[in-house]
């Protein structure tokens, strides 16, 4: 689960785009996904929220999405495997375990946009902006910000 990315030049328009529905590429869905429900009564989503279920993006309000966003809910699919239904119950049961499990993919996120970004204050910048997402109310306000910087870099670390 994420938002929206603001990185122009990580969109679509710029050619760092998989196209979705083909080989290679992620399949993604324009609707809410099968547990919206309990997602819901669980967080704060907002209109920019994205979501995986399984080996699938749902991206209910047709935001472009970017490449960092991608490999963030790539990192997810890989994490839920063949239990999709199991990882969103214990995600949205235990706060431990759902800021570990995103750290994970917004380390990921934060690689490819690295890759991208050479300035080392606007990379700073964007390091600040995924900690303050990640310790925010999309995620119950689970983990202090400077925290979620920390483990953001930690996971930033590991290999693909
Ligand atoms: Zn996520």
């Amino acid at each position: 689960m994420s938002i929206f990315s603001k990185i122009k030049m990580l969109k679509p328009e710029n050619g760092m785009f998989y196209p979705p529905n083909v080989e290679g590429g992620v399949k993604v869905k324009f609707e809410f996904p099968p547990n919206i429900d309990n997602i819901c009564a669980a967080f704060q989503i907002n209109p920019q929220t994205v979501f995986t279920y399984g080996d699938t993006i749902y991206d209910p309000h047709k935001l472009p999405l970017s490449v960092d966003v991608i490999e963030h809910e790539r990192v997810h699919m890989k994490q839920q495997g063949e239990k999709p239904e199991l990882w969103w119950g214990k995600y949205l049961r235990e706060p431990a375990f759902r800021i570990d499990q995103e750290a994970q993919a917004y380390g990921r996120q934060y690689q490819v946009i690295a890759q991208k970004i050479t300035n080392p204050q606007k990379l700073f910048d964007f390091r600040m902006m995924l900690a303050k997402t990640l310790s925010g109310p999309l995620y119950g306000n689970a983990i202090g910000r400077s925290e979620a910087l920390t483990l953001i870099q930690s996971y930033a670390q590991e290999p693909v």
